[in-house]
């Protein structure tokens, strides 16, 4: 696949649409709690205002499901984008148009002009060619910026490059692909993937795609139960999906066909109820009892883990050790966080729940590579070619 830059494109005087993903946390009071997603658009908005162009945002915002939801209108992100860019952002809640494409063409070169929820609009999410083609006509060039939303093919990042002369990938999705998905074509060994989190079933075509193509995989949180049980282990109450017992088994021959290491947990955590408070203690695997469940890995796992991790020169990760939102089994996905942040491997981190983890653990700036997408990530490492990046390769 060969997409364009937008540092390879003369962008002077032109109306630049960029498609960015502003689905940005809010509280009750509608502040946004967390602004990582509109910083993370910042380098690609500052190259536009450099290179004197008139600038056109695009984005969505929750799930409106193609009506006008007011609580998810997007203006307190044009406030919030205005005060980090200590310029004044156009906030147009007029509906797509006539009017807006005026309101476009009368743009400035260095002025910037954010739209209203892309999908208040009931032809987004249908990928509507008849709203692509309106989106098309406020741009000379269109960007896509939005990695988090490039695994749905929509009117606003897959129909409209139909219409628009020039399609290119901004800045962050430039890094995601790079870090992402060639890292995953073709990364320096040893090359290990840690995938953890509630359950196999969400992540069967993650593990079946990667075990091909790295050194090590970790397995841990809940999903590592049924790969014990189909191992011959008890595993008390732990979460078991029954019914891929087989699939585990299958991905375990697989890896050794491929001379793969799969790590599992060789102790846990466990308590007797999924509470917090409920009293624990550590457990080698072969000793788990009848009434315990599992909810971290324990003190031996987490050596077993770290050695491994240390010795790697790239490591993907995806899910946590534990039910890590009880601070009582929050070990041992902080201190795999804080092992992959002391490490000196390339360290890419995606999925919401992670990235929270590196978070909370403290240790973001010393990770190499922090993935903004969730789903966006997941397939990638599926090794899906996402719709909004296979969009902007239409010549
Ligand atoms: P996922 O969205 O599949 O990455 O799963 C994340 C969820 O898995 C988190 O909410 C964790 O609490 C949960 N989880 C991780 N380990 C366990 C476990 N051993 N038992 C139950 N839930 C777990």
């Amino acid at each position: 696949m060969t997409i364009k830059y937008i540092d390879q494109l003369d962008l002077k005087n032109k109306r630049v649409m960029i498609r960015v993903d502003y689905n940005v946390p809010y509280d009750k009071e509608m502040k946004i709690t967390d602004d990582t997603r509109i910083k993370a658009t910042l380098p690609t908005i500052n190259y536009c205002l450099k290179n004197e162009c008139k600038i056109i945002l695009i984005s969505h915002l929750g799930r409106p499901k193609g009506q006008i939801k007011p609580n998810l209108s997007l203006k307190p992100v044009a406030e919030a984008l205005s005060s980090l860019l200590n310029m004044p952002v156009k906030f147009v809640d007029t509906p797509l148009g006539d009017e807006t494409v005026n309101i476009s063409n009368e743009l400035k070169n260095g002025e910037i002009a954010l739209f209203e929820n892309i999908r208040f609009y009931p032809g987004e999410e249908k990928n509507d060619k008849s709203l692509g083609e309106l989106l098309a006509k406020h741009a000379d060039i269109y960007i896509n910026d939005a990695f988090a939303a490039a695994h749905r093919g929509h009117a606003s990042n897959f129909a409209i490059t139909e219409f628009v002369e020039t399609s290119a990938a901004g800045f962050l999705l430039k890094s995601e692909i790079e870090y992402s998905q060639k890292t995953i074509q073709s990364a320096e060994s040893p090359f290990g993937a840690i995938i953890g989190g509630a359950k196999v079933s969400s992540k069967i075509d993650v593990l079946i795609n990667i075990i091909s193509k790295v050194d090590f995989l970790i397995i841990g949180g809940g999903m590592a139960f049924t790969f014990l049980k189909s191992q011959g282990n008890s595993i008390g109450n732990s979460l078991l999906e029954d019914d891929l017992l087989d699939t585990a088994r299958e991905i375990t021959r697989k890896a050794k066909e491929n001379n793969v290491d799969i790590l599992l947990p060789v102790d846990i955590v466990g308590a007797e109820e999924f509470d917090n408070d409920s009293p624990r203690g550590v457990y080698p695997i072969e000793e788990i009892p009848d009434n315990i469940i599992g909810l971290d890995i324990g003190p031996e796992s987490i050596k077993l883990f770290s050695a491994r991790i240390r010795e790697a020169k790239t490591i993907i990760w995806n899910g946590p050790m534990g039910a890590f939102e009880m601070s009582n089994f929050a070990t041992g996905t902080n201190e795999i966080a804080k092992t992959l942040a002391d490490s000196d491997c390339l360290s890419i981190v995606g999925g919401g729940d992670s990235v929270t983890a590196i978070n909370k653990a403290g240790v973001t700036d010393r990770i190499s590579y922090i993935s903004t997408g969730g789903g966006a990530f997941l397939e990638l490492l599926e090794g899906k070619i996402l719709p909004g990046i296979a969009a902007l390769d239409r010549d």
